[in-house]
């Protein structure tokens, strides 16, 4: 499977290409290709590397597990049904359902990149601050680490219905941003990279904290894994907005 930090990201969430199939010299491995026919790619849910309840008190069990196995299987098995429409759409030349489909592409790929990045910024060690050039970036674009975190805490609590409060990467000012999405991919800022990105669906807190979304938000620090998001940070700073620099065919 590709890479799953910084830009690779973007490219890599949780894809098997066919680049990694086997067809190219330089691929790496053959055993969890997931490509159709025409080998073109097909989305994967990526396994989370910590257990379910490894994230207790701030995210209990039982969220976590349908969390991971039904909601982001539910966007893996969107988007891979949007690339399956847009092949019938080319095979048919019958572009008539185009806006039906882009538009569930684009909110299904987006959840799947969205919570690949989630679960990946958080681990059992995580909390406390960041380190490294991260550090040094957050205090220089934000004036201080309290103040990024009060900036970032208003964007999540205040999405309007169901979305994410995100850091990202700018990649043409070169610097950092907090930003919202509403669902998925709405007010999303084009070719900007997910660095930090917390869920605040109800989906994401409901069953522990009801409607308190302002506790969640306050608790998730405490598993933030800035190890990880550091790695994004740095990676972004070289990055194109291409990807990772592999190329697919
Ligand atoms: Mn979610």
């Amino acid at each position: 499977m590709l890479g799953l930090t910084g830009a690779a990201t973007i490219g890599g969430a949780g894809v098997v290409s066919a680049h990694d199939k086997g067809n190219n010299a330089d691929s790496e491995s053959d055993s969890d290709a997931v490509t159709n026919e025409s080998g073109i790619p097909r989305y994967e849910l990526p396994p989370l590397s910590y257990d379910y309840d490894a994230l207790e008190p701030a995210i209990n069990a039982e969220i976590m597990r349908l969390h991971h196995d039904k909601h982001h299987q539910g966007y893996v098995d969107g988007a891979n049904s949007a690339l399956n429409s847009l092949e019938e759409m080319r095979n048919n030349n019958d572009f008539s359902e185009i806006k039906h489909v882009k538009r569930d592409l684009s909110f299904n790929l987006s959840g799947h990149v969205l919570h690949t990045t989630f679960w990946e910024n958080m681990s059992p060690d995580g909390g406390g601050k960041p380190s490294g050039y991260l550090a040094k970036a957050i205090n220089k674009y934000f004036g201080s680490f309290e103040n990024f975190k009060a900036e970032f805490n208003a964007a999540a609590k205040n999405v309007e219905g169901s979305g994410w409060g995100l850091l990202v990467y700018d990649h043409l000012a070169d610097m950092p941003l907090v930003t919202q999405a509403e669902d998925h991919n709405d007010l999303a800022v084009q070719g900007a990279t997910p660095l930090l990105v917390l869920d605040v669906w109800e989906h994401a807190y409901y069953l522990q904290y009801k409607n308190n979304r302002g506790k969640y938000v306050t608790n998730w620090w405490n598993v933030v894994d800035w190890d990880d998001v550091t790695q994004r940070y740095e990676a972004a700073q070289y990055a194109e907005l291409s990807g990772d620099g592999a190329p697919s065919i």
